[in-house]
């Protein structure tokens, strides 16, 4: 692999967030100067002479350079070596677990992971004897009451977890994983690089739903995977290549123009939830609200310490029940009812009937009046009438 295919974060090392979040990854196009990486819409590349390729590029399953950029990019946020984007978050967890771990191997996960996350260790990896036992992410002991020496490959963590918002220690998971000889792997789909760098705390491998914060705008779907440590990297280029699950270069380049605001979005994304956590919490149509920000929130101390702010993504349980949560979700018009999160508008859904219908009868079964809210980056005012009014 060539320098050009690792993308040049290495030379925005040391900047600011936003800074990286601009320049990372990218140098003007060396022939015309575009400011912005251009959309590589190729399959293939013009060799020169046999093996003679330019920057590296032969096919674009193997490397595209608007997914290189992407790539740098998403290194330099999340402060790794080396990122890799996928088609999607699922994809990139798929070819993180098919890279990493091998059939006897086993995985500690969240007991409240993304359904999606749970599936595809339930339904897929399992069929090929990987197996997996929940932990709650929030309780360090029974994480490590989970983990089965010289089984376990990954402990899996995500923090915030969804809909409940548990926060996990980061640095005092990743000392579980790796007195066991396991990796930390987090999801840091709800924080966005942003608000918190896992790696910085201990972590080995960062994964995304860059469909979510990353690229906020509710309009692409993809994934990636972030390590620092360079034979990680290498196992991952192999199975990013092998398996093919990779972004395109539209996505890529999508994902990218969100990322370049993201810093903008995340503070208008966290000082809308404040404004949202403080209204509802006033309300007397409300039992309960759950923010890692409040001072009641049981992760309050490690979230304060390992996230800069605490986010977009709000919980609250509605007073009466199951049938007035339903009817909040319905009546909400500035809110849109629908699953998914993070895009700059914002969204409403009933986890019990919705994201988590699945888990219903489980252990992890959530509250039935339980609402959940992407906190979008519209007026707040409007978004506290919309409240008010389906809550009225
Ligand atoms: C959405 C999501 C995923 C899956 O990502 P896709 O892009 O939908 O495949 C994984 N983890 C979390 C926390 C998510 O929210």
């Amino acid at each position: 692999m060539s320098e050009q295919q690792q993308g040049s974060q290495e030379s925005t090392k040391g900047q600011g967030f936003e800074t990286r979040a601009i320049h990372a990854g990218y140098e003007p196009d060396p022939t015309t100067g575009a400011v912005i990486p251009p959309i590589f819409a190729t399959s293939t590349y013009k060799q020169d002479g046999v093996g003679g390729l330019r920057g590296g590029y032969e096919y674009s399953r193997s490397g595209n350079p608007t997914r290189t950029a992407l790539e740098g990019n998403l290194a330099a946020l999340e402060e790794g070596e080396r990122a890799f984007a996928f088609a999607s978050g699922l994809a990139a967890e798929d070819t993180l677990i098919r890279a990493l771990c091998r059939p006897g191997d086993h995985v500690v996960l969240p007991d409240d992971a993304y359904g999606g996350t749970y599936r595809l260790f339930d339904k897929v990896a399992q069929v090929w004897g990987l197996a997996h036992s929940p932990a709650p992410v929030s309780d360090v002991d029974r994480v490590a009451a989970a983990v089965r020496p010289g089984e376990t490959k990954l402990v899996w963590v995500e923090t915030p977890t969804n809909p409940l918002l548990n926060i996990g220690d980061i640095e005092a998971l990743a000392a579980v994983a790796h007195d066991a000889g396991a990796l930390l792997v987090v999801d840091n789909t709800f924080a966005s690089p942003y608000l918190q760098q896992p790696l910085t705390l201990g972590a080995d491998v960062v994964v995304h739903s860059t469909t979510k914060y990353v690229g906020g705008h509710s309009d692409v779907v993809g994934g990636a995977l972030v390590v620092r440590d360079l034979q990680l990297a290498e196992k991952l280029t192999f199975h990013q290549n092998a398996m093919g699950a990779v972004a395109g270069p539209f996505d890529s380049w999508l994902t990218l123009r969100g990322i370049r605001t993201l810093a903008l979005r995340m503070e208008r994304h966290c000082d809308n939830a404040e404004k949202v956590v403080a209204f509802l919490a006033a309300h007397p149509a409300v039992e309960e609200v759950i923010y890692p920000g409040l001072e009641s929130h049981p992760g309050h101390e490690v979230a304060q310490r390992q996230m800069l702010r605490y986010g977009g993504m709000v919980s609250f349980r509605v007073r009466g029940g199951e049938e007035r949560a339903l009817a909040v979700c319905e009546r909400t018009e500035l809110f849109t009812l629908g699953e998914s999160l993070g895009g700059v508008e914002s969204l409403i859904e009933h986890p019990g009937r919705m994201t988590h219908a699945s888990v219903a009868g489980t252990d992890l079964e959530v509250p039935a009046d339980l609402v959940r809210l992407s906190v979008g980056i519209e007026t707040a005012d409007d978004l506290l009438g919309d409240l008010d009014r389906a809550l009225g």
